[in-house]
This record gives structure tokens, C-alpha cells and sequence, in this order.
């Protein structure tokens, strides 16, 4: 295979200065501003890499709309908030939320809209996608206004750069992408050491990997910090779990008109890289605002999907693609439903957001290892 030219700039980096991190290789993969993954392309829809839920399904940005516009509600309806989204793609998702809460009053009027996108790319997609409306662009979270703030990621924190770490005799020694002696990437092991970041994992076996994402933290934080002082609700969906455990590193591309998985070091640039969430994490990094966490077939069902899809099922010009089915891709355990995890960040002193309010078996399923200051347990 010949090497992508990104490949030729990492082995030059790394004959210079020594082997990269996972988090460096990842950063430099996706986001590259010649050569990088989201840099070069639109990755999404039928025909791209993967399909996101957006893309699955209009209800998918219906239905987190109207928890967002409840919520708004159930606050008061705030005069001015931002309507603010992580990482969008192609902007679907935003357009789904918009046209389902144009009928809730005042709500459109009240929100100012802005997309945190790092991709040059991917804003011109969205400006289109979104041209009947209003929206801003911010390149990080930190830049969002401090208002109340009404948020959603899908599959946004998965894309951010991770580090990996294998437990040996009680250090941790980090995965690190060098050079074999033909001059090929090749992920290897620095010497084990301390790290502070895994003191408390002391659940992990001998050779277990773990993964930190340095960058989750501080994001989260900004956005709970919004919502702490000016109230607000941040949805975040993605695949994971609550703690993180195993190497989830991996890389999707085309290959023969498909999407399948491929060797994360073979074509950088070329494929998409990402690694589970963490919620766990997330969810420490949100404190002291409150949080709830719950598979995505257990929210989108709480919040009517299945009545959704019958609705749109029945209605004369149904959509291309079969709601019932679209539904079941997104809530059966055997598909989407309980691979993808959501959290809500809310503060502490409001109400639960709608569709957070599991309660008894499905829950206990749901929230593996949830610790007790979670709101959810409320
Ligand atoms: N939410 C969309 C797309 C998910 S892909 C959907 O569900 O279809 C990840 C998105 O995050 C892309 O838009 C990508 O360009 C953006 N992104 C990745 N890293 C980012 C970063 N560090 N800051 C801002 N946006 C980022």
C-alpha cells in the first residue's frame, strides 16, 4: 500500500523526536488541517465511512429537541439561552431539532444558535444544511456565551484524542506509535511509570488497558459549569460505557464501497478513528452540576419513538427509509440501543430532564457501576 502523505509527515516527526502518543496520532489523523480525516472530507450519511443516528433518522434530532424545548419549559423559558451543539457533521441533527421545536413558542426566538466544529469542511456543510437559519460558529467550547445553555453531542466526544494505558505491576505503561525497522507506524509500549490520572484504578488486572481522554474533562466541565451558573441541559450521546476497560481504539474506512473496520495505522488520514466515552469520566468532570445517565433505547423510547415511527409510518408521504425500522436501529440492544450510552447535565436544584427518569430493572441494567452522587439515583 502506498503511504498517505500524512503518513510520511508522522514518520518524519517521529524520527525527529521519538514516538507519539495515541492522543497526538489521533489529533494529527482526524483533524490535520492538509490531511486530517474531518479536514478532507464529509464522512457521513449512506454513502460515507458511517452512519450516525441523525443520519439514521429525522425522530433521532425530533425527539432530543423536544427534551431540550421541555426542558426549556420546565425552566421557564429562559428570554435568552444558547442552543448549542458539539461537533454537528453534516448539520443534521441541528436542522431536526429546529424544525421540531418551531411549534413550541418563543423557543426559536429566545435561542441563539452556535456549532462547536474544529473542521473548516464540515462549517461549510452545516452553513448549508442550516441556511434557513441563524447560527454562529465557535471553535471550542470555552468560547460558548455564558447563558443559560441548551446543548447536544452525539458522537462527538469519541472523536476526541485518547491515551492508552496497560497495567504492569501496579504502573502503567503507555501504547506509543514509533517506527519498525522498515519505517512503517508501529504502535509499541513506553517503559511503565506513575500516573497520577489512574490512581484509582486499581480494579484493572495485570495487562488490562485502560484509556483517559485528556480533553473530555475540561470540555464537560465547561459546559457544566454554564449550566451550574446559568442553568440550561446538556444532552451527550455516544458509544462507551461508564468506565473505561479494554482497547477501544479503532478505525473505520471504505474499502470496496463499504464501511468496514481496518488496521487503525495502515492509511492515517484516511479513516476514522475513534474510542468508546468514558461516561464515568464525564460525569466526575460535570460535578457539582447533577447528571443521568441511561442507555439511548431506554431515552429515545421515553421519549416516544415508538409512537414517533408509527406516525410517521402512517403518514402519505413517509419517509424514504421505514421509521419502524429506523426505530428499532437505534433502540435494540442488538443494534444501537444499549451499545450507545446518554447523560444529561443538568443542575442540581431543577428538575430531571424528561426521559431521565428510568427507574427499577432497566436502570439497574443501564447504569453499570453508577456511583451514588449521580442524579439519576434521585
Ligand atoms: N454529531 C454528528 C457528527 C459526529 S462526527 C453526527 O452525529 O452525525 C464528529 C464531529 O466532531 C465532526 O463534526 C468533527 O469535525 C467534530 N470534531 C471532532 N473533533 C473536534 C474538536 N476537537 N472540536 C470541535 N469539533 C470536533
Amino acid at each position: 500500500m502506498t503511504p498517505t502523505p500524512l503518513a510520511g509527515l508522522l514518520a518524519a516527526r517521529i524520527r525527529a523526536t521519538g514516538p507519539i502518543s495515541l492522543a497526538d496520532y489521533m489529533a494529527e489523523c482526524l483533524l490535520h488541517p492538509a490531511h486530517g480525516y474531518y479536514a478532507t472530507r464529509d464522512p457521513f450519511g449512506q454513502a460515507g465511512d458511517f452512519i450516525t443516528a441523525p443520519e439514521i433518522s429525522q425522530m433521532f434530532g425530533e425527539l432530543l429537541g423536544l427534551c431540550l424545548a421541555q426542558y426549556w419549559l420546565d425552566l421557564g423559558q429562559p428570554a435568552s439561552f444558547t442552543l448549542a451543539e458539539c461537533g454537528p457533521g453534516r448539520g443534521t441533527l441541528m436542522a431536526d431539532i429546529l424544525r421540531a421545536t418551531a411549534r413550541v413558542p418563543g423557543f426559536h426566538a429566545a435561542a441563539r444558535i452556535i456549532l462547536v466544529e474544529a473542521s473548516e469542511t464540515l462549517r461549510e456543510v452545516q452553513a448549508r444544511t442550516l441556511a434557513a437559519h441563524s447560527v454562529e460558529w465557535r471553535p471550542q467550547v470555552q468560547d460558548l456565551p455564558e447563558a443559560p445553555l441548551f446543548l447536544v453531542a452525539n458522537e462527538f466526544f469519541d472523536a476526541l484524542p485518547i491515551r492508552q494505558f496497560t497495567a504492569r505491576a501496579g504502573l502503567w505503561a503507555e501504547t506509543m506509535i514509533g517506527l519498525s525497522p522498515e519505517g512503517q507506524l508501529q504502535p509499541g509500549q513506553a517503559p511503565p511509570g506513575p500516573l497520577a490520572a489512574l490512581a484509582h484504578r486499581a480494579d484493572v488486572p495485570e495487562g488490562g488497558v485502560v484509556e483517559i481522554c485528556p480533553a473530555a474533562a475540561p470540555i464537560t466541565a465547561e459546559i457544566a459549569g454554564r449550566i451550574r451558573r446559568c442553568g440550561g441541559l446538556a444532552l451527550i450521546l455516544d458509544y462507551g460505557g461508564w468506565r473505561s476497560l479494554g482497547d477501544t481504539f479503532q478505525a473505520m474506512a471504505q474499502s470496496m464501497g463499504k464501511h468496514a473496520y481496518t488496521d487503525p495505522f495502515a492509511a492515517p488520514g484516511e479513516a476514522d478513528l475513534t474510542a468508546h466515552v468514558d461516561f464515568e469520566a464525564l460525569a466526575q468532570a460535570a460535578r457539582p452540576a447533577a447528571t443521568a445517565y441511561t442507555t439511548q433505547g431506554t431515552l429515545l423510547k421515553a421519549l416516544g419513538i415508538d409512537t414517533r415511527a408509527r406516525q410517521l409510518a402512517a403518514h402519505p408521504r413517509a419517509a424514504a427509509n421505514d421509521p419502524l425500522a429506523a426505530a428499532r436501529r437505534l433502540t435494540d440492544p442488538a443494534e444501537m440501543g444499549t451499545l450507545f450510552k446518554a447523560l444529561a447535565i443538568y443542575r442540581a436544584d431543577a428538575p430531571l430532564p424528561a426521559g431521565f427518569d428510568t427507574s427499577g430493572s432497566d436502570r439497574d441494567q443501564a447504569v453499570q457501576g453508577s456511583d451514588t452522587e449521580t442524579a439519576d439515583d434521585a
